[in-house]
């Protein structure tokens, strides 16, 4: 979080008076932004780089849109737009947005499609797509492999073995933790004694052999043509610093829009304005409050100093009116936020009519809420809310277990965000390597990975493998290996050769992989299931290595195996953590497991700025609500602990977020009081001995 000195900042800053508005009405679009919204739709980009800073449902990313759609009606070329989000789903999202609104804008006929905005993405896959395109240049190969988080930290461990860091040092951190210092490091550019102490104290000791472990990690990963989710921005940025490529990628691109700014690192800070001085123009929007991605070394002291980065300073822009939330919501939202230890005061306001109080439900124990939740969701549908305009949040992946289940037996179609991913699921990373190892004969990790699947490869054989320099059909397997690894080899020979075909390729991969699945899973038919639906996935893929790249960066989410995952226009609620939500809203919003230990998660309970970053988190949740809004506190311990307090119910486990004092603006509803003291253990006698009764079957 900022410090206090940037609060002021801001102020100064962000209160400026903005500047009149243009008198000319655009466009239908335009004429129903406000002027604050107009103001910034049409800011011109000769006046210098924006920075709109708004509150939760404020408008940014509709302006953002509409701004591009301006941009595009004063002649810009859609093509040569750059559009930041953070996740692949906003930016599906800001497309789909962007291009409704340039549809309206140019009054185009509506038979016609709109333009497309090839451009549109997170940062990691525009560094990534740029890399390929440029990679002739780097003395990259075009077909490099991006590896995810588990293969960095796979090769990580390796390397760190290869360096005999793991025996002969008992006190030397884990692969996970040197992953995690090398990924702050690049994020934040903090030179490593730096971020060791700050950070990292407990492994200050090692910074040497640290050094010599990510220095020999680069160079495992550029031995394999591979590289990892921060050299993506690494070697975007080395990109930049280079004139002549540089130049190359600013002629590229004549605007930079970025949503979500709060959450940029310094890499990513370094970037945008790299672009800026070759001559691309910027605008960002954000919220400071919503800045939940500290962990991975973001830093809202970025959008503060944004303004000044900039020669004369960028404009900003603020929006005051929330078109989102009722009052009643938005009331309750900023009393939440408002007890943050720092903020910058925003007043937000709205002419939505009033709504009821968003409502605080304790009930028992996990079941109930799930069992509450699914009735509430029911209810609302049967009222005519569909099941796609509600939601339900929650800080960590496995706080909705209990609920999946509770939908499932009630047949309640649902899809999860920010759960299980597809690349975690072996069998898809089985398949993926292949296509990697098709595409990059380099990668060691894919060799590894396609190769062990070969019965008969045992793992000297595999190693064996590894070292083989020359081409593959010179490699001689064990004799038990033969007609087996030659089915492997002439898939990869095809998938190398001219008649590769997309997305047959991948189907190719399947029908090679469906005997080795049925002999090494015995769920083999529920993992075929996810193989069709990537198969699926790839028909929406201009190539292969676009595939594999998008995949391995934004990976789907795996669906409910059981429930079977819903058709696009089937009904289906939502389920997603969190930092999934992020820009999202629906009409109706649940957020489980509003407790101290979800909410703050026991997980940071370490410093302040953490929990801070808590309670943002939990600002995020219930901004996401437009009409209806219910925060779930289960009551998991009440047994023991309500005996200790002589049967009285406990409510010392709400988020310490909501205090007594913020009950006001909740409608606050308790369990009945017979109801769990009759569940109670020990509220009357044993109506079973059970004990008792297991001895008796061992007599
Ligand atoms: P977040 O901080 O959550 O990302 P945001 O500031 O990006 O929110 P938007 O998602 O752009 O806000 O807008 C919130 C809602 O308000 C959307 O439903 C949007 O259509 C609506 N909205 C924004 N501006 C206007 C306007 N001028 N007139 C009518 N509706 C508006
Ligand atoms: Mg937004």
């Amino acid at each position: 979080m900022a410090p206090a000195t940037a609060g002021r900042a801001y102020s100064t800053a962000f209160r400026s008076p903005n500047p009149p508005v243009p008198a000319t009405v655009t466009s239908p679009v335009h004429s129903r932004l406000n002027p604050q919204q107009r103001r910034a739709a049409e800011h011109p980009p000769a006046d210098g780089p924006l920075l709109v800073v708004a509150g939760a449902g404020s408008g940014k990313t509709l302006t953002l849109a509409a701004r591009l759609a301006w941009l595009v009606q004063q002649g810009a070329d859609p093509h040569r737009v750059l559009l930041l989000t953070f996740s692949r789903r906003a930016a599906a999202e800001m497309a789909r947005r962007a291009g409704r609104l340039l549809h309206e804008t140019l009054r185009l006929p509506s038979n016609t499609a709109p333009p497309t905005l090839p451009w549109c993405g997170t940062f990691h896959s525009v560094g990534a797509r740029l890399l390929r395109e440029e990679a002739p240049r780097l003395g990259l190969a075009r077909g490099f492999t991006v590896l995810d988080r588990a293969d960095a930290q796979d090769l990580l461990a390796l390397t760190r073995q290869t360096l005999g860091l793991a025996e002969s040092e008992r006190r030397f951190p884990m692969a996970p933790t040197c992953l995690a210092i090398h990924s702050r490091a690049v994020n934040t550019r903090q030179p490593l004694h730096e971020l060791l102490l700050a950070t990292y104290p407990w492994c200050r000791e090692h910074e040497t052999k640290l050094q010599r472990l990510f220095s020999a990690f680069t160079e495992a990963k550029l031995q394999q043509q591979s590289l990892d989710f921060d050299d993506l921005l690494l070697a975007w940025w080395h990109l930049m610093q280079t004139p002549a490529l540089a130049e190359r990628l600013g002629a590229r691109f004549d605007h930079v829009l970025v949503d979500e700014v709060q959450d940029i690192n310094q890499l990513q800070a370094d970037l945008l304005l790299a672009l800026a001085g070759r001559g691309c123009k910027l605008t960002a929007v954000g919220d400071d409050a919503q800045s939940i991605y500290a962990f991975r070394g973001a830093d809202v002291r970025h959008i503060l100093a944004f303004p000044q980065r900039f020669e004369p300073p960028a404009r900003v822009v603020t929006l005051e009116r929330n078109y989102r939330s009722t009052p009643q919501i938005l009331n309750a939202s900023n009393a939440v936020i408002a007890l943050a230890a720092e903020r910058f005061d925003k007043q937000l306001w709205t002419e939505r009519a009033a709504g009821c109080k968003p409502r605080l439900i304790t009930v028992e124990d996990e079941a109930a809420q799930a069992r509450g939740v699914a009735d509430a969701v029911l209810a609302q549908r049967e009222a005519g809310l569909a099941l796609k305009r509600q939601a339900v949040l929650f800080r960590a992946a496995h706080h909705s277990a209990v609920l999946e289940l509770e939908l499932v037996r009630r047949g309640v179609p649902f899809v999860k965000f920010g759960g299980l991913r597809f690349l975690e699921a072996a069998h898809v990373k089985d398949v993926l390597a292949v296509l990697r190892w098709a595409d990059n004969p380099h990668s060691k990790l894919a060799a590894l990975r396609a190769a062990r699947l070969v019965p008969g490869m045992g793992p000297a054989s595999v190693r064996r493998l590894l070292d083989h320099g020359g081409p593959l059909t010179a490699f001689k397997p064990p004799s038990a290996a033969a007609a087996p690894w030659r089915m492997l080899t002439s898939l990869l020979e095809h998938l190398r050769s001219e008649a590769a075909a997309w997305p047959d390729d991948l189907a190719r991969v399947v029908a090679w992989y469906q005997p080795h699945l049925e002999r090494l899973h015995d769920d083999a038919r529920v993992r075929l299931a996810d193989l069709g639906q990537l198969v699926h996935i790839a028909a929406g893929h201009a190539s292969r290595e676009r595939f594999v790249t998008e995949l391995t960066l934004a990976p789907p989410e795996a669906s409910s195996d059981e429930a079977g995952p819903p058709h696009r226009d089937e009904d289906y609620l939502i389920l997603s953590t969190i930092h999934s939500a992020k820009g999202q809203e629906w009409n109706a919003v649940h957020v489980l497991h509003v407790v101290d230990g979800c909410m703050p998660s026991d997980l940071a309970t370490g410093s302040a700025a953490e929990i801070e970053e808590e309670r943002r988190l939990l600002y995020v949740a219930m901004t996401r609500a437009r009409d209806e809004l219910s925060l779930w506190v289960p009551q998991r311990f009440h047994v023991t602990q309500q005996r200790a307090l002589g049967g009285r119910h406990l409510y010392a486990l709400r988020s310490r977020f909501i205090p007594e004092s913020l009950l006001a603006h909740f409608e606050v509803l308790q369990p009945e009081a017979s109801e769990p003291e009759a569940r109670c253990m020990g509220a009357g006698p044993p109506l079973l001995d059970l004990a008792a009764a297991l001895r008796g079957a061992w007599p």
